[in-house]
């Protein structure tokens, strides 16, 4: 090996003095892909036979010449791989790392594209400038098989070029092909991407390898680190340094567990997925020739009729298992919360008023309590989302909207964090990670908040059976969805036209193979997941809550409207054989009492101090105070709604709140606050985290006035158009 190494940069030294005159090409392949053919047909006689050095590997060489250009070719051993199984391969890669030709063709089977584009994958890695010549094209043709060339060599970036080397059909435009490749600007580079897991690592290791001066100089870093980690004895040897290879040791055994295969595997299987991916979107086969169990799932699934159906389907499950599994545990959560609330109260005598006291009561466990309570809901939707993604199909429920997602300028990547938004906007954000392209990703975060999240639910809950009759229940609650939802694209379409101006190119929408998820896997994706909700819920919530907390208790009231007392004693000499009457008397007072305690507090006098800027959307200053709460946590509007009224205990099943709400509001001032609530400003935590994740305020502030400004706009029309049309009515 060190004597071919030596022999290579001599040969570099020499060819750097030519590279101005000369082509350097080397024709790699799969076996019987018709390799020599084309060898002969671009170089003729003009060729050569001998054996590559230190090896007995017949070695091809061969010259020729393009309007001018003179070119000598390299037969490479056909391989299917680069790995160090075989001489031929080792032979192989060598060349083209220590030889470094100018272009490398790799000589595809049109007939079999799948398993001979795995070569490429790997020449992909290798940093060379690579033409692919799709031979046996007239195989291909007669078995009905059709490419679109363009969209293949833009997924592959790399230009494609059909031939049919025993006809000599294509040679020149493969000349041109290679002649254009070594002169001009490359394609923007395409290589497999490993998944976020083993990107992490490969990372990792190829900085370390950077960093260590080994002296592996003609050697790409990434490519090292990926054969490291799929243990290829060749490149352990050539690296050496125990401290690399510990690294790699740890990081494989790590991952293997993880994925429950070996690392090679995993990694062979990420190739055959974006293979996979770049030719079910650019070949089309009218005779059926898929084989594996894989590619028959994926016959059905990814079908362009059936699939969808399947889509929803399987979506409607996951939503409907997740409300009806969570509910029991979110019931003994609640009872826990309710619990824990009782204890803190003993602490005090009854009776007594304490600061503190309620800073506890209604203001942390109020608060970070209805948070907490949904933990199961969300745990369950983790879970089943993980499993959808870690099997491999969520990768196709992106592929099957890729085609839809075009049309609003997005890639089908950006869908499963938009469907993620049905759930909570603060995990749906995090998973827009997955969307290499910056300005696509930066679209799909600012409108993700659109998609009606499971916190304003609640607030749905509350305000559809106090307005609308029975029959409008479902059909209402539908309405709202959609209107997030057309809104989310209308707003996606303007940002990519607009600010996020730019067509990313089409990149390979990865199919890989279906794997059964591994309990580890699931659990640690799981925990990741309900771990970034949990710190949310201790952090940005806690302390949004104490200060609600605050804004709907200070300044304390003392002097009252009414003398309450007064009306209390009044009230109980005046019912005192009547019980029922009594209760329902005092409940009166207390409530008046409250609502006019908090008409004093601060979140009161905000409230009346915005609702100038409320009245043209129909909303009084109760429901901007509520709306202050909303930007907590969504679902503290109810709660807020129900101390407004003074209804005690507020949840969404709440009668006496419902009525009070009857008998304040229209049905279209009831439409215009879900309108509002489901447009305007996301939650703390949505704002939060799409700074962390877009890495400036800048975004997220965008986002925010954004989207509150879109919703004052479009409730404003709505309420003022639909003012004029129901007093024309009445
Ligand atoms: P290698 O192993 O890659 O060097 O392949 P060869 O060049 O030896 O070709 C293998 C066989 O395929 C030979 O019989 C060629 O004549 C045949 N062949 C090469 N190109 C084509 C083509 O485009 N179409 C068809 N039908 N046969 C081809
Ligand atoms: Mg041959």
């Amino acid at each position: 090996m060190a004597n071919i190494m030596r022999v290579a940069e001599h040969q570099n030294q020499r060819k750097t003095a030519t590279r101005s005159r000369h082509i350097d090409v080397a024709l790699a392949g799969n076996p019987n892909s018709g390799k020599t053919t084309i060898f002969n047909n671009l170089t003729g006689a003009r060729q050569h036979v001998g054996n590559y050095p230190g090896v007995t590997v017949e070695k091809k060489t061969g010259t020729c010449e393009h309007h001018g250009i003179k070119m000598s070719v390299v037969d490479l051993p056909g391989t299917y791989s680069l790995t160090a199984h075989s001489g031929e391969e080792m032979v192989a890669r060598d060349y083209i790392i220590n030889e470094r030709p100018d272009v490398v063709v790799v000589i595809l089977d049109a007939s079999n594209l799948e398993r001979n584009l795995y070569l490429a994958t790997q020449l992909m890695e290798m940093n060379v400038r690579l033409v692919l010549a799709l031979n046996m094209s007239d195989v291909a043709a007669a078995r009905g098989i059709k490419f679109d060339l363009g969209l293949l060599s833009q997924l592959l970036g790399a230009p494609v070029v059909p031939t049919v080397g025993h006809r000599n059909e294509g040679t020149s435009e493969l000349l041109h092909a290679i002649v254009s490749a070594a002169t001009n600007e490359q394609p923007e580079h395409v290589s497999v991407s490993y998944g976020k897991e083993l990107e992490d690592e490969i990372g990792r290791i190829s900085d370390l390898i950077t960093t260590s001066g080994t002296p592996l100089g003609q050697y790409p870093p990434r490519w090292l680190a990926i054969k490291l980690l799929e243990s290829d004895q060749d490149v352990r040897k050539k690296v050496g340094s125990e401290e690399i290879l510990g690294a790699v040791e740890q990081t494989a055994e790590r991952l293997e567990k993880l994925f429950g295969h070996p690392l090679e595997v995993i990694i062979a299987g990420q190739r055959y997925g974006f293979i996979s991916g770049a030719c079910t979107e650019a070949v089309r086969s009218t005779v059926e020739a898929r084989h594996t169990a894989s590619d028959q799932i994926d016959a059905v699934v990814t079908n362009r009729v059936g699939g969808l159906p399947i889509f929803f389907g399987l979506m409607y499950l996951v939503f409907h298992l997740t409300f009806t599994l969570g509910d029991p545990p979110m019931g003994w959560l609640e009872s826990l919360f309710g619990w824990l609330g009782k204890v803190i109260d003993s602490w005090w005598s009854p009776g007594s008023e304490s600061a503190l006291r309620s800073l506890l009561i209604d203001g942390v466990i109020g608060g970070v309590g209805g948070v907490i309570v949904f933990l199961p809901n969300i745990l369950l939707l983790f879970v089943a989302i993980t499993i959808l993604e870690d099997s491999g199909y969520m990768a196709r429920a992106a592929f099957i909207m890729d085609r839809f997602m075009h049309k609003i300028g997005l890639h089908g990547k950006s869908f499963i964090p938009m469907l993620i938004g049905f759930g909570c906007s603060v995990p749906a954000i995090m998973a827009t990670r997955t969307i290499e392209n910056r300005k696509d990703r930066l679209t799909t975060m600012l409108v993700v908040p659109l998609m009606s999240c499971g916190a304003r639910l609640p607030i749905y809950a509350l305000i559809i059976p106090a307005f609308f009759p029975h029959s409008w229940h479902g059909p209402m609650l539908w309405t709202i969805y959609v209107i997030g939802i057309i809104l989310a694209v209308c707003s996606a379409k303007l940002l990519k036209l607009t600010l996020l101006k730019g067509q990313a190119p089409p990149f390979v929408m990865e199919l890989p193979p279906y794997r059964l998820p591994t309990l580890k896997g699931t659990l640690i994706h799981t925990w990741e997941r309900a771990w970034l909700y949990l710190r949310k819920a201790g952090t940005i919530i806690l302390g949004i809550s104490i200060i609600l907390w605050a804004l709907t208790n200070y300044p304390k009231k003392t002097d009252f409207g009414r003398v309450y007392s007064a009306e209390i004693a009044a009230a109980e000499s005046a019912y005192e054989s009547d019980p029922e009457t009594l209760a329902a008397k005092m409940d009166e007072i207390e409530q008046a009492m409250q609502a006019e305690e908090l008409a004093y507090t601060m979140a009161g006098r905000i409230g009346h101090a915005i609702e100038p800027l409320l009245r043209p959307m129909g909303f009084d200053w109760k429901i901007g105070t509520a709306l202050i709460g909303a930007f907590a946590a969504k679902e503290v509007f109810v709660a807020q709604m129900g101390i407004v009224y003074a209804v005690g205990e507020a949840d969404e099943e709440s009668d006496p709140l419902r009525e009070r709400l009857h008998e304040s509001y229209t049905p279209l001032q009831a439409f215009c606050i879900m309108l509002f609530c489901l447009v305007s400003a996301p939650c703390m935590a949505t704002v939060a985290v799409t700074k962390r994740e877009s890495g400036s305020w800048k975004w997220a502030l965008f986002q925010l006035g954004g989207l509150t400004t879109l919703a004052y706009v479009l409730t404003t029309v709505v309420y003022q158009v639909g003012s004029v049309f129901t007093a024309g009515a009445g």
